[in-house]
């Protein structure tokens, strides 16, 4: 079983650039399998570990425990990642690097079942550039999770999985794959007219670069403003399609050495290509560039699927693709187009709040102002700020305890000062999406349900209009339960399934339960999509 995620992938990509792609990619991907054409994350917020937590369990954040790349840790007062494990080490990584195991991980995969139904026999291996995307979707119970390390320019993994590297994966390492890369040059693979058609042109003043070494034009030379091999020219390998081709390599040296699909009991390997969203973080999707790494991409894929059917047989092998999620119009092009873009400033949010909380709780004016520290903040360059994380507020419970405040009043007159800020659409209370009052009907409420996590998520969670990005400095970005975030591909080939092109509602989490009933066995404990039954075979 073969899982392939291209990160930050919008279902219209397979559309708007089709015409282009090569033979044996994704248009085998659509010929031969399955592909559902309204495929939408029904969770919010839409970012890299809850969509790669999400696909290989069923499970929403709100079940998976996963609802961010990053939250605040209540009982540490500290940022923590997904997958940052301080009880394990990183093996071939820098020796400042903190170990990532999938501990946070509450809900079981795909892998993890079949290696309960097979006795440990099946073996389950995750692949990404991004730690988060190879452990992720691989699972608790998985033989290893590889992931680029920017520090030494290595595939690394952690002592969660075992104590040293396997041997290949050194041989691997050894010939330094990454550093052949320095100084290289990316071109568009086309003549400049398909993408002056499909994604405009090159440079256009919304598209701002500011990375040393790069910018926003092509060709981009990948040195990362550096003199040699180093963090800074890996990083810059990050933003560059080249790390598709050495995950891609990779992936082929785990089918070999690891001897996956060579018998009778199913393995499982999962590969997440993380090129396309450093790309499109940096240059938005309406850019000559993502196009370019969507292209390339799809060779890549090809080349994997030509590997695996040359050594395990595609009629012998269940395939998954989808991605973790989609991306927006950069803002200040979707403001030029009328769609409304704008960033909306953490400072105004917070300002306008602060005001309304002060005349609810502080009438009288007084010095110091009570109310100051009901919104729970943390210490940065000498300056206190307040949390805000996947567009979450947390709230001081200390503070609101020693001042006698009821919580749910003042949940109340946060979410009220918040919608009066230009920009915010939407804010939900702790309270209101515990007890469940919230609509199931009303798709933003449900995607904001989907998301939350009582032991994780913060007290307030707001959503913005279409098109706004909040305390956001990044060129682009997603995370909204809008279209544009939420539709990617859903496509599932193989053994069991009727090629075609389907326009039922699908969505990433019925992956893990179609995939469970097509190998029989019992689906991952918090599966709660649908089996795409109109596809199967009976
Ligand atoms: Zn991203």
């Amino acid at each position: 079983m073969l899982l392939i995620v291209v990160d930050q992938f919008r279902y219209d990509y397979l559309e708007r650039f089709g015409d282009l792609f090569v033979a044996n990619g994704f248009r085998r991907l659509m010929r031969d399998g399955a592909s559902w054409t309204q495929s939408n994350y029904d969770h919010m917020p839409t970012y890299t570990a809850p969509g790669h937590g999400t696909m290989m369990t069923g499970a929403y954040p709100a079940e998976s425990g996963i609802i961010g790349n990053e939250w605040l840790d209540r009982a540490s007062g500290k940022r923590i990642t997904s997958v940052t494990d301080e009880s394990v080490k990183v093996l071939g990584g820098g020796p400042s690097e903190v170990g990532s195991s999938p501990s946070r991980l509450m809900a079981s995969t795909v892998g993890d079942e079949l290696r309960l139904a097979t006795s440990d026999r099946a073996k389950v291996i995750g692949i990404s550039v991004k730690d988060r995307s190879a452990i992720l979707p691989a699972g608790r119970h998985a033989n290893a999770a590889y992931w680029f390390s920017t520090t030494t320019g290595n595939m690394e993994s952690s002592t969660y999985y075992f104590t040293q590297l396997p041997a290949w994966v050194n041989t691997f390492n050894a010939a330094r794959p990454a550093d052949k890369y320095f100084g290289a040059k990316w071109e568009r693979l086309l003549p400049e007219k398909e993408y002056l058609r499909r994604a405009g042109p090159d440079s256009p003043p919304w598209e701002t670069v500011s990375a040393r070494g790069d910018t926003n034009a092509f060709p981009h030379v990948v040195t990362g403003g550096a003199p040699g091999p180093g963090t800074d020219f890996y990083w810059a390998l990050d933003y560059s399609p080249f790390t598709n081709e050495l995950l891609e390599s990779f992936a082929e040296q785990a089918i070999t050495n690891e001897q996956l699909g060579q018998d009778d009991d199913t393995d499982v390997l999962t590969l997440s290509f993380s090129a396309n969203d450093y790309i499109g973080h940096r240059y938005g999707p309406y850019s000559q560039e993502l196009m370019d790494s969507v292209l390339r991409v799809d060779r890549d894929i090809a080349k994997l699927l030509d590997f695996v059917d040359a050594r395990v047989g595609l009629s012998n092998t269940l395939i998954a693709f989808t991605a973790d999620h989609g991306v927006a119009p950069i803002p200040e092009q979707a403001a030029v187009l009328g769609l409304g873009g704008a960033r909306i400033q953490a400072a105004t949010l917070f300002s306008t709040i602060g005001k309304a909380l002060s005349a609810r709780y502080n009438p009288q004016g007084k010095s110091p102002d009570p109310s100051a520290d009901y919104l729970l903040r943390f210490k940065e360059a000498n300056t206190m700020r307040e949390w805000l994380i996947n567009s979450n507020l947390y709230f001081n419970y200390d503070a609101l305890r020693r001042d006698g405040v009821n919580v749910d009043e003042f949940s109340q007159a946060v979410c009220a000062a918040a919608v009066t800020v230009p920009g915010i659409a939407r804010c939900f209370t702790r309270i209101q999406l515990m007890r469940g009052a919230t609509s199931i009907t009303d798709l933003i409420e449900r995607r904001a349900l989907h998301g939350f996590y009582p032991a994780r998520s913060g007290d307030a969670v707001l959503v913005t209009e279409p098109f706004k990005y909040l305390a956001e400095t990044i060129t682009a970005t997603h995370g909204s339960p809008y279209s544009y975030d939420t539709h990617v591909p859903t496509i599932i080939m193989g053994p069991g399934v009727n090629a075609g092109r389907y326009l039922e509602a699908a969505a990433p989490t019925d992956i893990a339960p179609t995939l469970s009933a097509l190998l029989r066995i019992t689906p991952p404990s918090n599966s709660t999509g649908r089996v795409l039954i109109e596809a199967l075979k009976k």
